[in-house]
């Protein structure tokens, strides 16, 4: 037998034990001997009851997902389930770490399930853009209701031991020893002879439906679901499990995972999955540094929110701002964001007080002398970080890491303004800081590999999702945003209303169009940016003149009423384009969508491509790691480069080169790596280029 699964007989109850490090995924490699281990133990008269369990620091989180999307080796999952229970003895699971999809459906296949105290069990397949197929839709609802399952199954958020067993999906939560626990609990139930019954054959809980209610949820659901297939296949499962026969339900449930599997969608989910694993690793092995404490400059948005996210992530925070009533006001709002995460039962009261009482505010540079990671949140202004990072040089202990959130500015400058520009490098986070996952590691020309290494452990730890990029203006979000609003002013002259632009992008499946986002950050932060460096946008520069600044001034591209955040389209927005667009004798025409597509995304991509030509990105998915969690690209499409595969690399180039043959604009100029893309449908040679350094 595989040494993957092994099988031990306790005065005759067997205990099967997978151990498939580093998670005990269900591999073909497992699959096999788990089969004929669970035929041998049904057909032997001597065993009385079965256990399964894992062996390592969890049951069986998932399936192998390498396997996805390549034909199935018997036995499936689905195989290994039907026989485990059609088992006529008790059958236990015993669950310690994560019971995750393909695991937690394993144990549904069990009579019974008994938990450790820090067990979470749920089925997260909806996040790759899947739903439950190895029957969890059809279980699950038979034993914690339909209600409950949908709600579930549709998040993909795990419940814990306790809340699992106050659910009925665990029968027993213990704290410690699990295995004997579990041989105890099952022999117990052997000796009595019963009861036990296949959770196929437990519908008393799916017969109290209530299918109004149920509906009325579900379509809910499907509003929010902004165009994913998969949460509706979800719905539609646990609803079969209601309506139909159990056999019936679950090749329905068959029937929906094989589209999915196949579909698009899923591919790209599938594809950021590994994309977002990928970012986090750096090639090498280089010693950590030891980071205890953190200093951050500024306690304005930036700064307070990069403050928040240590602090949650446990660390102890010194906040430097430049007067005691500057400092009052950031410490204050950080104490109401606490505030309202307590109100809104995020957070507990107690949590909130620790939290608040990891912060100590200072106004004196020389406070900062024992941090081991201090991060610049200041002004946007090179004078003010190259003096920031001047008194830093002669504050901070040797070997601290000195790290600015600049959005745009030459990091290599603000390092060469201190003695160690070995220890400086770029932490840029996304507002709000303590809520965005997204953080870009800019490594700048002399940073030690330590210090990255150190940095890139850390973003792990404080929940965010890391990527290292390279110094150029904007690194890789900001100066692909910047690509992809190129063409909206001339848009806007052309014909095409913010609305409609606005709506092609949310019928692409962003979250917001790119100006419903202008008016949220504030216009003036582009139009100081543009005035800074000698640009003009006709409109939106005019728009500012005029002291709409989006949302907070109630007036932007739309109008806010009543401090209300949805926007109201502005009829004095649209005679300001028709009168721009006369004095410039642009004639209004119609501006398809395909059009709006192909002169904002297009752009994107092209960027992207020059990005991993110069070595600004390692990775094409890298790039999409930043878009997806940074700018709300749909998840559904993978991110833009993938999403450039899908859409096909020789139509991007074609329909780049019609443009950049009408505007003569640089952002069309198809990028050589583009089009090398559109020959072979890989970006493959852009993955060997490594961050330039
Ligand atoms: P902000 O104006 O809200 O806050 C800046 C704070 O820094 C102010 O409270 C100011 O008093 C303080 N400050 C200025 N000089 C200081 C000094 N010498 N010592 C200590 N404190 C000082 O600005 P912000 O939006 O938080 O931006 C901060 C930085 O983060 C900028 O470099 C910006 O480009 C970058 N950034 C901003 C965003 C965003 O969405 N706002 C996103 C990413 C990065």
């Amino acid at each position: 037998m595989s040494s993957s699964v092994s099988v031990a007989n306790e005065g005759g109850i067997a205990i099967v034990t997978i151990d498939n490090p580093p998670v005990n995924a269900l591999s073909f490699h497992v699959r096999e001997p788990l089969m004929q281990a669970l035929i041998a133990l049904r057909d032997d008269a001597s065993v009385a009851a079965i256990v399964i369990a894992c062996a390592g620091r969890t049951f069986v989180a998932g399936a192998d997902i390498t396997e996805f999307g390549k034909p199935v080796r018997q036995p499936d999952l689905r195989a290994i389930v039907a026989t485990l229970e059609a088992i006529a003895k008790p059958t236990v699971a015993a669950i310690h770490g994560t019971a995750f999809g393909g695991g937690l459906e394993l144990a549904l296949g069990c009579h019974f399930r008994v938990a450790d105290q820090g067990a979470k069990l749920g089925l997260p397949e909806v996040k790759l853009g899947l739903l439950p197929g190895g029957g969890g839709t059809v279980r699950l609802p038979r034993l914690v209701g339909a209600a409950k399952a949908l709600k579930m199954i549709v998040s993909g958020t795990p419940i814990g031991a306790d809340e699992a067993h106050g659910a009925g999906l665990v029968d027993a939560v213990f704290a410690g020893d699990l295995s004997t626990r579990a041989v105890n609990f099952v022999r117990e139930i052997a000796r009595k002879g019963g009861p036990f019954t296949p959770v196929r054959d437990r519908d008393e809980l799916l017969r109290g439906t209530d299918l109004a209610a149920f509906d009325a949820e579900a379509a809910d659901l499907a509003g929010k679901a902004r165009g994913l297939e998969a949460p509706m296949a979800c719905v539609q499962a646990v609803r079969n499990a209601v309506t139909l026969p159990f056999d019936e339900a679950l090749a329905a449930e068959r029937a929906l995972f094989a589209k999915l599997v196949a579909s698009d969608q899923s591919r790209a989910q599938r594809h950021l999955f590994f994309a977002e694993r990928e970012a986090a690793k750096l090639p090498g092995n280089v010693v950590k540094r030891r980071i205890a404490r953190v200093g951050v400059i500024g306690a304005g948005t930036m700064g307070g929110g990069i403050a928040m996210a240590f602090a949650n992530g446990g660390f102890p925070v010194t906040l430097l701002e430049t007067s005691q009533e500057a400092l009052r006001r950031g410490l204050a709002t950080i104490e109401k964001n606490y505030a309202v995460s307590v109100a809104r039962r995020s957070l507990s009261e107690d949590a909130k007080r620790q939290r608040l009482g990891q912060f100590k505010g200072s106004i004196d540079h020389a406070d900062l002398a024992d941090c081991d990671l201090i991060i610049e949140a200041a002004f946007e202004d090179m004078a003010v970080k190259k003096e920031i990072f001047g008194k830093l040089d002669a504050v901070a202990k040797p070997g601290a890491i000195l790290a600015t959130n600049t959005s745009y500015l030459d990091i290599d400058e603000i390092a060469a303004s201190t003695s160690r520009p070995q220890d400086v490098l770029g932490l840029h986070f996304f507002s709000p800081a303590n809520v965005m996952k997204l953080l870009e590691i800019v490594r700048a020309q002399k940073t030690a590999p330590d210090a990255l290494a150190t940095v890139v452990d850390l973003a792990r730890r404080i929940g965010k999702v890391a990527v290292v990029v390279g110094v150029c203006h904007g690194f890789v979000g900001n100066r692909m945003l910047a690509a992809r609003g190129s063409e909206l002013e001339a848009l806007l002259l052309e014909g095409a209303a913010p609305t409609q632009i606005d709506k092609a992008f949310t019928d692409f499946g962003w979250p917001m169009g790119p100006f419903q986002m202008g008016d949220l950050a504030g216009l003036d932060i582009g139009w100081r940016n543009r005035k800074a460096r000698g640009l003009t946008a006709v409109i939106a520069d005019t728009l500012c003149e005029q002291g709409r600044f989006g949302q907070k001034t109630g007036r932007g591209f739309y109008l806010y009423e009543n401090g209300s955040r949805t926007p109201v389209p502005d009829p004095e927005v649209e005679a300001l384009i028709r009168d721009k667009a006369a004095e410039k004798g642009i004639a209004p025409r119609t501006i398809s969508a395909d059009e709006l597509i192909e002169r904002t995304l297009y752009p994107l991509v092209n960027e992207g491509a020059k990005i991993l030509e110069e070595g600004i990105a390692a990775r094409a998915s890298d790039i999409d790691v930043v878009w997806v969690n940074g700018y709300g690209f749909p998840v559904g499409k993978g991110g833009p480069m993938f999403w450039a595969g899908l859409e096909g690399g020789a139509r991007i180039v074609e329909r780049l080169e019609y443009w950049h043959e009408r505007t003569g604009k640089d952002v069309f100029k198809p990028a050589p790596l583009l089009k090398r893309m559109a020959e072979t449908g890989s970006w493959e040679a852009g993955s060997t280029a490594g961050i330039r350094g």
